[in-house]
């Protein structure tokens, strides 16, 4: 029994969301998670980019970083492995933000691996700017940018995720907290760079990704996937017949800080002066 409850990373400062936003349910899903864990707020970590779910710090009494937009994984693989200290680093922010602005380093972050979980809210549409498209929007979504028709292809996030080499990839849907809970539970205990994929309605702005059109999208994964399976996974991510939600790949590999410490050892083991400060190293180029 947990000694702590999702009250304990609750800051002073009230969500500013609109009433009815997916974020709220993926609030309480991490800090419910956090609780579980018994994560102390000094030991953990919330990095951000930009966009409505990028406030999400804020609204934690841990430490957080509201970075800039799109870069949230960079400086959250720079925390993380220049910070002993940081034993928890979560990454949260929507779809705009970590796959158009920050698309490349959500490339370069899943085959680094570093111990962190990153949380997308996915609502479709850029909220924060009030409504153009992202690239998961669908086709048939009209807005400012688009009030014709879309002419660009969506990006599917999971086979993304897959294809670069994460070792942990899940999706959920903000009104599914059990499931929310268990599977973020399951990111933060994951050694190595965990992403889930969270299904999030944007009620002002996108009237298609409604609570009750995902309902209608989605499925749970068969219970006889095999999570170790990268192929499996990337069929059922590319489905077009449901949204399935679930875990898609779970797999242990070396992290980004476990090799970051090799290249440390054999720094320091020929370095002159035993050390491998800077300027022990600049010293061998004198
Ligand atoms: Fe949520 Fe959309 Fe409101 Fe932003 S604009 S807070 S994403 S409902």
């Amino acid at each position: 029994m947990s000694s702590k409850t999702a009250n304990d990373y609750k800051s002073n400062i009230k969500p500013s969301w609109c009433p009815g936003c997916g974020d709220y349910g993926v609030l309480t899903a991490l800090f419910q998670s956090f609780a579980e864990l018994e994560y102390e707020p000094d030991d953990t970590v919330l990095v951000s980019g930009i966009g409505c779910s990028s406030r999400l710090p804020y609204f934690a009494n841990t430490y957080g970083f509201h970075s800039i937009h799109g870069r949230a994984l960079p400086v959250a693989t720079g925390v993380k492995a220049a910070s002993k200290g940081a034993k928890n680093v979560v990454v949260v922010g929507g779809d705009g933000d970590g796959f158009s602005i920050g698309g490349n380093h959500f490339i370069h972050a899943a085959r680094k691996n570093p111990n962190i979980t990153y949380i997308v809210m996915d609502n479709e549409i850029y909220g924060l700017t009030k409504g153009q498209n992202s690239p998961t929007s669908h086709s048939d979504l009209l807005t400012k940018i688009n009030p014709y028709e879309s002419i660009e292809e969506r990006i599917n996030p999971v086979l993304m995720a897959l294809s670069f080499d994460a070792s942990f990839v899940a999706r959920s849907f903000s009104s599914d907290l059990p499931q929310m809970k268990e599977l973020i539970v399951k990111a933060l205990n994951h050694p190595g760079f965990s992403f889930v994929h969270i299904i999030s309605p944007c009620v002002q702005y996108n009237k298609k990704v409604t609570y009750e059109s995902v309902k209608e999208r989605i499925k749970k994964l068969p219970e006889d996937h095999d999570t170790k399976d990268k192929i499996s996974g990337m069929k059922l991510a590319f489905t077009d017949d449901y949204l399935y939600t679930g875990l898609f790949y779970d797999v242990v590999k070396p992290t980004f800080e476990e090799k970051l410490e090799n290249v440390r050892n054999k720094c320091q083991a020929q370095s002159p002066t035993g050390s491998y400060t800077i300027q022990d190293i600049m010293k061998q180029f004198a």
